[in-house]
């Protein structure tokens, strides 16, 4: 919900064709089409908008999008902002509340961004780029679990573990073990590689029971 104190600077916002609003919102008139804050085309001033936090929202009110401001393009910006963010580990350093302020959205507004773009949360998609990091460097590195812990982004060697644990059903240094007995035979190397995480960690137990 908005509330009028933000209805009043969208509509300013709009009149202004201010840019700092663009992805923040997207308004619809009534010909069924939507736009991004500073489209360029003449707004009749007495005109009533409907408002839109993300492109998905508007399209599923059955608006389209403008062929002047091309509001979908910009969401697909933000949302390709968000994850290049994530992926610089913006998330571990600050939180999901500090990359919404770096990008100068709100916090719900940046997780309604991701949503549509990915169907999942921005911290879920964190915790499979620390755990892939995590993976890669305990198979492939020599490097102490406490160092793989911190250089994939996770804050203590205890949050590495209880994640990790959870994820894949066995501990690092069991993953790793498993890892290093199987590098003897290529084929189930290779096998191991194209499997899920989870699925990976699974036959990682398999293998060290037997
Ligand atoms: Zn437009």
């Amino acid at each position: 919900m908005t509330t009028v104190g933000d209805e009043l600077a969208r509509y300013r916002a709009i009149l202004k064709r201010d840019k700092r609003y663009d992805g923040k919102f997207y308004f619809a008139k009534t010909t069924g089409v939507y736009c991004r804050a500073s489209c360029p085309a003449l707004h009749p001033r007495e005109q009533r908008y409907t408002f839109f936090d993300t492109v998905s929202q508007a399209k599923a009110s059955g608006y389209r999008a403008c062929m002047r401001c091309h509001p979908d393009a910009l969401q697909t910006d933000l949302s390709l902002e968000i994850l290049d963010k994530i992926d610089a580990g913006v998330i571990n350093d600050s939180g999901v509340h500090g990359l919404a302020d770096l990008l100068h959205i709100s916090e719900r507004h940046l997780r309604r961004v991701v949503h549509d773009a990915t169907g999942t949360s921005p911290t879920n998609i964190n915790q499979v780029r620390r755990l892939t990091a995590a993976k890669r460097l305990l198979v492939q590195t020599k490097l102490p679990i406490i160092d793989v812990a911190f250089r994939a982004g996770f804050s203590s060697l205890r949050q590495f573990n209880d994640v990790f644990k959870h994820a894949f059903s066995v501990s690092p240094g069991q993953l790793r073990k498993a890892s290093r007995h199987s590098t003897k035979d290529t084929s189930t190397t290779l096998a191991l590689g194209k499997l899920s995480g989870r699925l990976l960690g699974r036959v990682s137990l398999k293998q060290l029971s037997s």
